[in-house]
């Protein structure tokens, strides 16, 4: 069994959405976790989440949208993240390669998120592009400590990786691990503590080999842990047990309940 940690179902439509869930489950991918990018997709993501098993969502405004976060929104977000399918805040972050919102807004909204995931006790599934300075800068703020990280699609080298090791981060291995010209993402892998990968699509984007340039789908997390399994020497059977692990003490889920109460 594999859980898709990351993937943005939000793309397809809701008939559609449940076949590309059925066409996953068929191979074995029995969770799904869908990241919203902004507030005003929260309440249908939530619906979904309600209507099948497996499949939960992180609430919260990616960096691509950052300038649309309004007085009000830290409150709104916590009302949402109240509903037991929503188990992360998410996805934020930082992207300095598209700069689609001023950085100083970006970081402003990132940091926001933040103050509500350690109210709530919840971790934030993060995205970071070409920003890795000021990732760290933000993650490392003492007043973050014991923040629960997942940098998703992780692609941010060896120093990055080895900071965020230090800081206790979970690591997302998508489909970029299959692309031959991301030696970048491979080489990293053994530095990373096996008990906190996680694996992902990334949903529509992303798509493994042998699907490059196809629409992603959850069903292809088999592709990415298949390559994982053989960048780290493992059977594909230990990856799945590994992965679904990391999720569960993540994200802290049991059959759509907490696993364990607050710390
Ligand atoms: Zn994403």
């Amino acid at each position: 069994m594999l859980i898709d940690s990351h993937c943005h179902l939000q793309h397809f439509e809701v008939a559609e959405r449940r076949e590309v869930v059925a066409r996953a489950r068929a191979r074995g991918v029995s969770g799904f976790l869908i990241p919203a990018v902004r507030l005003s997709e929260a309440e249908e993501l939530l619906a979904f989440c309600d209507s099948e098993p497996g499949v939960w969502c992180a609430l919260g405004v990616h960096p691509h949208d950052a300038a649309s976060w309004q007085a009000g929104d830290e409150q709104r977000l916590r009302t949402l993240l109240a509903h037991p399918k929503a188990v992360a805040v998410g996805e934020c972050g930082l992207d300095f390669f598209y700069d689609h919102a001023p950085r100083d807004v970006q970081e402003r909204v990132f940091r926001a998120q933040i103050e509500v995931a350690l109210e709530l006790g919840l971790p934030v599934v993060v995205h970071n592009r070409e920003s890795n300075d000021a990732m760290l800068a933000v993650l490392e703020d003492p007043a973050h400590r014991g923040l629960a990280v997942d940098l998703h699609s992780y692609a941010g080298g060896p120093e990055m990786a080895r900071r965020a090791v230090a800081l206790g981060c979970w690591f997302g291995v998508s489909g970029m691990v299959t692309f031959p010209a991301a030696g970048n993402v491979r080489e990293v892998l053994p530095d990373l503590p096996a008990e906190r990968l996680l694996v992902e699509t990334d949903t529509p984007y992303l798509a493994p080999v042998p699907y490059r340039g196809k629409r992603n789908e959850p069903a292809f997390v088999v592709e990415v842990a298949d390559r994982l399994a053989r960048e780290l020497e493992l059977t594909a059977a230990e990856v799945a047990a590994r992965t679904t692990g990391a999720f569960h003490a993540l994200f802290r889920r049991t059959g759509g309940g907490f696993a364990g109460g607050p710390d």
